[in-house]
């Protein structure tokens, strides 16, 4: 008898884990697939900003975007908007498109579900405190529960994942392939060296998924906060530059995140 219960037991407790972690790894997928058809067939690219605003890089960023003449949209850290309102309302007033990425970067799948869930509505409303109402979330470091995706929701803001990876943060670069493993690893990454950011910096004009993107469209993940790696900063910028660059001599149209939804 006591077995059956337990058995029950534990069959109820994996059943829900499966469904708290696999119901937003499905979404992610399912939203990946539909970002890249979109974009695909209607040749469109969004460049998205994660982490900032920080006065070292969204200010070079901004700057960048201006010269080039394109809109970018910006995943917001909270406490970082709590530190440098005035560069977050900047990037509004120069028609960027303003989204939150949660009130700590907390990794929602190291910390507790409601410390988890409560980082998304800290986030969401900060940023409303701030006049900034976002409409879109980006789950920090991709990842999300049934929990964070809800409340998000409940916040108003649609969740919003990528469809490549500028490398910028020490990943390696390209498109987000979301087999099991990738996906748990993501996060967990060792960061590149030295020697392999800069080999990345003198082929960036070469590089693959800039080729890719320009000629297929995507949504590509920057990031405008320094990481450990001072070299990285380059990185964002001269992607940024290469990828507009060539996106623009095919013909690709750049858009905001929200217009993908
Ligand atoms: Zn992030």
């Amino acid at each position: 008898m006591w077995l059956i219960i337990i058995g029950v037991l534990l069959g109820a407790a994996s059943l829900l884990c499966l469904l708290w972690l696999g119901v937003p790894l499905m979404l992610r997928i399912l939203q990946s697939r539909a970002l890249v058809s979109r974009c695909g067939h209607e040749q469109l690219v969004a460049l998205t900003f994660d982490d900032g605003p920080t006065p070292e890089l969204t200010p070079r960023v901004l700057d960048l975007l201006d010269e080039l003449e394109v809109k970018a949209t910006f995943f917001m850290i909270g406490q970082r908007v709590l530190s440098h309102p005035e560069i977050a309302r900047e990037v509004s007033k120069r028609g960027h498109e303003v989204a939150a990425h949660s009130m700590k970067h907390l990794d929602t799948w190291k910390v507790g579900p409601l410390k988890g869930i409560r980082d998304v509505s800290e986030g969401v409303k900060l940023m409303n405190e701030q006049s900034l109402s976002p409409n879109l979330f980006r789950p920090p470091r991709g990842r999300a529960t049934l929990g964070t995706i809800f409340q998000a929701l409940r916040c108003g803001c649609s969740p919003f994942w990528w469809t490549h990876d500028s490398g910028d943060s020490g990943f390696t670069p390209g498109r987000c392939k979301l087999g099991l493993r990738r996906f748990i690893r993501h996060g967990r990454h060792s960061p590149l060296t030295e020697q392999q950011i800069e080999g990345m910096l003198q082929k960036s004009t070469r590089a693959d998924w800039i080729d890719e993107v320009s000629e297929v469209g995507g949504v590509v993940l920057f990031h405008d906060a320094p990481g450990d790696q001072p070299s990285l900063v380059e990185l964002t910028l001269s992607a940024t530059r290469e990828l507009v660059l060539n996106a623009r001599e095919r013909g690709t149209r750049f858009v905001l995140a929200s217009e993908l939804r």
